[in-house]
C-alpha cells in the first residue's frame, strides 16, 4: 500500500508534497507488517498518512512552508505523529502549505503553490492544500491538518474531501508549529465522515505536554455514524446565505440541505449577528498571537541565519528579513502594532471582547438547533495568482470559517457538489457543518448519514 502511494505521489505534477524519503516509508511500512503479522493491530495499522508540515517529524523535515525551517530537522515527532504512529499508520511524508499556515490558497507556501487536481489553473485553497490536494488526487488516503481560521475547512471545501476541525483542545498542539495558538487546532482531512472518525479516535486524548489539552474520557467518534436524522434541527445562518456568496455555491448547498429534509431534518432560521465582525476581529488576534510565536525564529536557536551581518541585532534583522516571506511580515508587523502601549486597549482588547460576543452568538444558536449548516467558502476554487496582490481579498474569503475557531467550536467540511468556476469547468463545493462543543461524534453522523 505504501509503495502505491509512494508511486503516484512520484508521478505527480501537484506540488503537494515537500518532503519525501521512500526509505523511512518503507521501513515504517515493514515495522507495520510486523505488527500485523504478530495481530498486534488497530484498525488503522498499515494505512499510510501524510502530514501537514506544520507537524514536526523526526527523518523528515519539518519546514511550515517557511524559507525560515527549509532545511529544520526536529529531534522529536509532535504527539499528533506520534498517536499515528503507535496505532500502525505508515508516513508518507510531509505536505505543502502556506507559510506557518498563514493564507487561503496555498500560494504563501516558500516551496511554491499547490495545484488543485480537480483544475489545474486552480488554488486548492489554504493553509492546509497540500493536504486537501492529496486526499482528492489520491495521492493519500489520509492527511493531518491545522485550522486556526478554517484551514481545514475551506481547502477541504476547494477540492471536495472531508476535513473536520475538532474542538479547540482536542488534538495536543504539541509539536505543532504555533501560529496562533488560542486558534490553533488539528485535525484529519480524508475521503469520508466515517474514515475522519477513525483519525480522530487516534488523534486526540488529553496531552500534559500542551497547556490547552482537554482532559476527557477517551470516545469512538464513530459510535452514531449511521444514527438517523429524524427530527433533527439545522440551523441556517441568514448572514451565511446573504450578499458576496457565489449563486453556483449557493445552490449546490441549497441542495444539500433539501437531501437533509429528505432525511428527515427540519431547517430553522437563525441569526449569527456578529459574523461580518469575525473579520476584522481575526485578523487582529491572529497576528498578535503571531508576532509572539515567530519571535522564536532569531537565526540562533534554529531555522535560517543570515550569513554576514556586523552585529547580533543586525544578525536578528536580516535573518528575519530573508527567512520570513511578505504575508508573515505582514502579521508580524500588525500584531506588534496591535499589542503596543497605546494600541492594545483599542485593538487587541477591543477585539477580544467581541470574541466572546461571537462565542454567545452560536449559543444563543444553538437553543433553537442541534448543528448549523451554511457554505464554507463564498466561491469555488479561484484561479491561481488571482489574488496573490490583495491580501485584503483573501482575508475576506474567510467569512464562514473565522467565527466557528474564534469560538472554539468543531466545524467540518464535506463535498456537496460542483459549482462553475470561474471559467475553466467545474470545481467542488463544500457544506459546513457546525456543531456544539465536544460534538464531533454528531457532526460525522450528519455527514455519513449524507455521504
Ligand atoms: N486563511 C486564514 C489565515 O490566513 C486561516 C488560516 C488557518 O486556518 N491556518 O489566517
Amino acid at each position: 500500500l505504501a509503495r502505491l502511494f509512494l508511486d503516484r505521489i512520484k508521478q505527480s505534477d501537484l506540488n503537494a508534497f515537500i518532503h519525501v524519503d521512500e526509505n523511512l516509508t518503507l521501513q515504517q511500512a515493514a515495522e507495520s507488517d510486523a505488527r500485523i503479522a504478530k495481530n498486534d493491530t488497530t484498525p488503522l495499522t498499515g494505512i499510510p498518512i501524510a502530514h501537514k508540515d506544520i507537524f514536526v517529524t523526526r527523518g523528515w523535515r519539518s519546514t511550515a512552508g517557511s524559507k525560515m525551517l527549509a532545511n529544520y530537522a526536529s529531534p522529536f515527532d509532535a504527539t499528533v505523529v506520534q498517536q499515528f504512529r503507535t496505532a500502525g499508520m505508515v508516513t508518507l511524508g510531509k505536505l505543502n502549505c502556506d507559510e506557518f499556515a498563514m493564507g487561503s490558497s496555498n500560494e504563501n507556501s516558500f516551496f511554491g503553490p499547490v495545484k488543485n487536481p480537480w483544475d489545474r489553473n486552480a488554488i486548492p485553497g489554504g493553509s492546509s492544500g497540500g493536504s486537501a490536494a492529496a486526499i482528492a488526487a489520491r495521492l493519500a488516503p489520509a492527511a493531518t491538518a491545522t485550522d486556526t481560521g478554517g484551514s481545514i475547512r475551506q481547502p477541504a471545501s476547494l477540492c471536495g474531501v472531508t476535513g473536520i476541525k475538532p474542538t479547540y483542545g482536542r488534538v495536543s498542539r504539541f509539536g505543532m508549529i504555533a501560529f496562533a495558538s488560542s486558534l490553533d487546532q488539528g485535525g484529519p482531512m480524508a475521503q469520508t465522515a466515517e474514515d475522519c472518525g477513525l483519525l480522530l479516535n487516534a488523534m486526540t486524548g488529553f496531552d500534559p505536554r500542551d497547556s490547552t489539552s482537554l482532559e476527557l474520557p477517551a470516545e469512538d467518534f464513530t459510535r452514531d455514524l449511521n444514527n438517523k436524522l429524524q427530527g433533527l434541527k439545522i440551523g441556517i445562518p441568514r448572514e451565511y446565505f446573504g450578499k458576496g456568496l457565489a449563486p453556483d455555491v449557493e445552490q449546490a448547498v441549497r441542495a444539500a440541505l433539501a437531501e437533509y429534509e429528505k432525511l428527515g431534518a427540519t431547517l430553522v432560521d437563525i441569526s449569527l449577528p456578529k459574523t461580518e465582525l469575525s473579520i476584522p476581529v481575526y485578523y487582529v488576534i491572529a497576528p498578535a498571537e503571531a508576532s509572539s510565536n515567530l519571535s522564536r525564529f532569531d537565526g540562533v536557536r534554529y531555522g535560517h541565519r543570515a550569513k554576514e551581518y556586523k552585529d547580533l541585532g543586525d544578525m536578528y534583522r536580516k535573518s528575519r528579513a530573508e527567512g520570513f516571506g511578505d504575508e508573515v511580515k505582514r502579521r508580524i508587523l500588525v500584531g506588534a502594532y496591535v499589542l503596543s502601549h497605546g494600541y492594545y486597549d483599542a485593538y487587541y482588547l477591543q477585539a477580544q471582547k467581541i470574541r466572546r460576543l461571537i462565542a454567545q452568538d452560536f449559543q444563543n444558536a444553538f437553543t433553537q438547533c442541534d448543528v448549523i449548516m451554511g457554505p464554507v467558502s463564498p466561491t469555488v476554487a479561484w484561479d491561481l495568482g488571482d489574488k496573490t496582490d490583495d491580501p485584503v481579498a483573501n482575508y475576506l474569503a474567510d467569512i464562514f470559517t473565522l467565527s466557528t475557531s474564534l469560538a472554539g467550536l468543531p466545524g467540518m467540511s464535506i463535498p456537496c457538489g460542483f459549482g462553475q468556476g470561474d471559467k475553466n469547468g467545474k470545481r467542488p463545493v463544500g457544506l459546513q457543518i457546525i456543531g456544539n462543543y465536544f460534538e464531533e461524534a454528531k457532526l460525522l453522523n450528519v455527514a455519513h448519514q449524507y455521504q
